[in-house]
Parts: structure tokens; C-alpha cells; sequence
């Protein structure tokens, strides 16, 4: 049996998925004429209360994308030191957008209102001007902590007061709500940008959509053709990012019951020193022996995960990942 507890983008599409994907209408996108993007992007903009989407072949760009749309060269963003804008996307806030970063040291990368303010740079021509902040929820090296949204509520009114703007890594946005409660439509009222992977839990196998206002959304479609994202007839692509929020979504609290399970049964093995809480599908935990050596052992028993530090081990779960995968797992942890 093969585990592949990596990521959550490692899913293939489902049968029913397929179905979707072969029976799409589709036309050329950049001429705005494939209309299953067309209905993608409104029924994303739509789940989130913003009024209109673009769908982009990557978590990435649409993060970039949103960066490049709220900020100008020169400015400064504020953002968690964990964010996977900050870590993992290859310095392309410098790079995109010309902007710097002011790092700010997070509750396993859940930053407040508090600790933004101070960060806010006064008009001072030696100065970077701040110009927005960008939250993580979940956040992916938290290991699936969230933000609720009255966590938020305070970070949006004071970006608002300071005049700037809130952008949110929305990869696993759905994993957050499913574990709050809060409602996806409320996001739209405190976010100016969102960005939502449809590739990671909830299954296709390529696409994110950015969301935003009209205005933006323009510019965004701008910025999306200046990237090389400006796919002809993708609306193939984007019929499997439908199917994923039509039938996706629900199951997500399967993979959080899952990571619950695999954090309950490495928090009673003698080789592992600390389990994080296993908040929403990711499960991260430190190991006494070098990760190397344990990655060598799971991969005997067919289980593949990642090492996310020195002596730390990642474990995503996902919906390839069923039931009996996890009861494997949670044995193999206790033999090795
Ligand atoms: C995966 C991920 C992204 C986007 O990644 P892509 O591989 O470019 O789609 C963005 N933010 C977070 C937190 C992620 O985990």
C-alpha cells in the first residue's frame, strides 16, 4: 500500500471529476470567451461575496498577482515570517512587484491587529510606504492553524483606518471554514484580495482563482497576461475546479478527523519529541532521530511525507487518502 501523505496537491481527479473536465465547453480565454472559466470565476467571487474572479494556473500568481495589484515599487507589505508568500514563492515580492517585506513573528504564523499596528511605517521619505498586509488561512507552516473571522474583523478595520489594504493566502481557505464555521461569503466584507487554491484539498489538478472588485480584477487580467498566465481553452481545467467546489468541500472535515487520528498516534511515539496541534489537514511533528532516518522507514512501509525542518516531519492529509491508508499509517508509526 502507498501513502502519499506529501501534500495535498498530490490528489489526481476523481472519476466524476473527469467527467466534468471532458464534457466542458470551452473557448479562448483570453479573448474572455471560454465560458466554463467565465462560470468559474463567478462562482468562486460568488462563495466569497467579491465581485468578480480570474482563474490563474497557480496559487503563486494569483498571490502575485494580488500583491502586484495592491502595492506600488517602493512600497512595504506586512506579512507573518511563516507566509508562504514571503518563503516559497521564489522572492517574487521583490521580483514582481518591487515591494518589500516587514516580517512580523506570528503564533504559529497568526498575527493580530496588535502587532501590525506599531509595523505601519509613518510617511517619512526614508521610509517604504505600507501599503498592505497579506494574511495565510490556513497556515501551511503553522501546520493548519486558522484565523477565525473575528480574528480578522480587527486586522480589516485597522488596514481600513490606515488606508491599506488586505490581501488573504487563501490555498486552504476551505479548511479554515470548515474548522471555524465562519461563512466563505463573509470573507469578501474584510478581504480587498483572496486568493483560493482549487488544487490542493479540494482536488483539481491545476488552477487558483484571485478575487476581488471589478477594477481589480481588470488590472489583474492584465497582470495575468504579463505573467505568461493567459491560457487559451482552459476552461477543461477550470471544469474540475467546479466540480471541486460542488463536491469537495464537505468532505474536507474526513482529512481533519484523519490528521487528528495521525496526531494523536505520534503523540504516543517514543521517537517523536512534539506533535502540533493537528488544527484542520496538516500535521507537523519533531523527531528525536534525524528526519532522514524516519522518512527512510515510512518509505519502507509505503508512506511518503516531506521533512519541513531540522528534526520536523510533515503528514497532509487529502482525499486520496482514505480510511484504511490512515489506519496503515497510525500501525506503521507504532513498529518503527
Ligand atoms: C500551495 C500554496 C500556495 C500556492 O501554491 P502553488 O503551488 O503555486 O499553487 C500558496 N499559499 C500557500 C499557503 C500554499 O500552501
Amino acid at each position: 500500500m502507498i501513502v502519499d501523505l506529501r501534500s495535498d496537491t498530490v490528489t489526481k481527479p476523481t472519476p466524476g471529476m473527469m467527467e466534468a473536465m471532458m464534457s466542458a465547453k470551452v473557448g479562448d480565454d483570453v479573448f474572455g470567451e471560454d465560458e466554463t472559466i467565465n462560470e468559474l470565476e463567478e462562482k468562486a467571487a460568488k462563495i466569497f461575496g467579491k465581485e468578480a474572479g480570474i482563474f490563474c494556473p497557480s496559487g503563486t500568481m494569483t498571490n502575485q498577482i494580488g500583491i502586484k495589484c495592491f502595492t506600488q515599487p517602493l512600497d512595504e507589505l506586512i506579512a507573518d515570517q511563516t507566509s508562504h508568500v514571503y518563503r516559497y514563492e521564489g522572492g517574487g515580492i521583490a521580483f514582481n512587484s518591487s515591494v518589500s517585506t516587514r516580517l512580523l513573528y506570528g503564533e504559529r504564523g497568526i498575527i493580530t491587529a496588535g502587532m501590525i499596528e506599531p509595523e505601519i511605517n509613518a510617511i517619512n521619505d526614508h521610509y517604504p510606504r505600507t501599503s498592505l498586509v497579506v494574511l495565510e488561512n490556513t497556515v501551511n507552516k503553522g501546520g493548519g492553524s486558522c484565523y477565525t473571522l473575528e480574528q480578522i474583523k480587527p486586522i480589516a478595520e485597522l488596514c481600513k483606518a490606515k488606508g491599506l489594504k488586505l490581501h488573504l493566502d487563501g490555498a486552504r481557505i476551505f479548511n479554515a471554514v470548515t474548522k471555524t464555521g465562519d461563512k466563505a461569503a463573509d470573507y469578501g466584507k474584510y478581504f480587498d484580495g483572496i486568493s483560493v487554491c482549487l488544487s490542493k484539498g479540494l482536488g483539481a489538478p491545476v488552477g487558483s482563482v484571485f478575487l476581488a472588485d471589478k477594477e481589480t480584477i481588470k488590472y489583474a487580467r492584465r497582470l495575468r497576461k504579463v505573467f505568461g498566465g493567459g491560457m487559451r481553452q482552459a476552461g477543461f481545467l477550470a471544469a474540475a475546479g467546479i466540480y471541486a467546489l460542488d463536491h469537495h468541500i464537505e468532505r474536507l472535515s474526513i482529512d481533519h478527523a484523519h490528521a487528528q487520528i495521525l496526531a494523536d498516534a505520534l503523540a504516543k511515539c517514543p521517537w517523536v519529541s512534539n506533535v502540533l496541534p493537528a488544527d484542520t489537514n496538516l500535521v507537523l511533528f519533531d523527531t528525536v532521530e534525524p528526519t532522514s532516518t524516519v522518512l527512510q522507514k515510512l518509505a519502507e512501509h509505503g508512506i511518503k511525507a516531506l521533512s519541513t525542518g531540522p528534526n520536523r516531519i510533515r503528514f497532509v492529509l487529502h482525499l486520496d487518502v482514505h480510511a484504511d491508508q490512515v489506519e496503515h499509517v497510525v500501525k506503521t508509526l507504532s513498529v518503527i
